[in-house]
């Protein structure tokens, strides 16, 4: 077991993350029962989210990852997002689903919702493990959330600190 430093204060365990990516699966199943979902994940912090997502959902799905960056350092945006790495497929008549790991000023998934939209999927919806409402900058509408959390910076479950800490199972806040 990695030894967890004194900072980290223990948000989510392990078991409250399955837990909630279960209902999260069974509420997207119900809503996409009989069609095939095209996943598409943010790099890199969406990607332990989406793969414990697609094993969870009783429907078909399809993966796809883009990768984005902001300005800014580690913690703090500047709002200017620019692409690092594109999808592989085309989304034209798919029925897309947006995978983030955390929403946090809305910059990011406002920039991938409106590149996706460009390119006429059939339907996009938008699902993110993490909610911080209090810092958005501007207003993106969510489909499905994992947790809202308050103004705190966390890691775990694939969110990193300096590109440390994706591996742990559970989420912690930065003390
Ligand atoms: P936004 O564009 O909504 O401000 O930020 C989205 C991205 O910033 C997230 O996908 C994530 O990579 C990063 N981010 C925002 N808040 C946090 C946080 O509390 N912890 C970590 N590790 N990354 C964050």
């Amino acid at each position: 077991m990695v030894k967890i430093p004194e900072q980290f204060s223990l948000l989510y365990s392990a078991e409250d993350i399955d837990r909630r990516v279960t209902e999260l699966a069974d509420e997207i199943g119900q809503a996409y029962a009989g069609k095939m979902l095209h996943l598409v994940g943010v790099l890199k912090g969406a990607a332990v989210f989406l793969s414990d997502l697609a094993r969870k959902l009783p429907i078909p799905t399809t993966f796809d990852f883009l990768a984005v960056a902001s300005y800014g350092d580690a913690t703090e945006s500047s709002g200017v997002v620019r692409m690092i790495k594109d999808l592989d497929d085309p989304v034209e008549s798919r029925d897309v689903m947006i995978i983030e790991d955390i929403v946090d000023t809305g910059l990011t998934l406002k920039y991938i919702e409106e590149l996706l939209r460009s390119r006429k999927v059939a339907s996009l919806t938008k699902c993110a493990f993490l909610d911080r409402p209090d810092r958005r900058k501007v207003k993106v509408t969510m489909d499905y959330v994992g947790f809202t959390i308050p103004n705190r910076y966390v890691v775990g479950y694939g969110l990193d600190f300096e590109q440390k800490w994706r591996h742990l199972p559970a989420i912690y806040a930065i003390n």
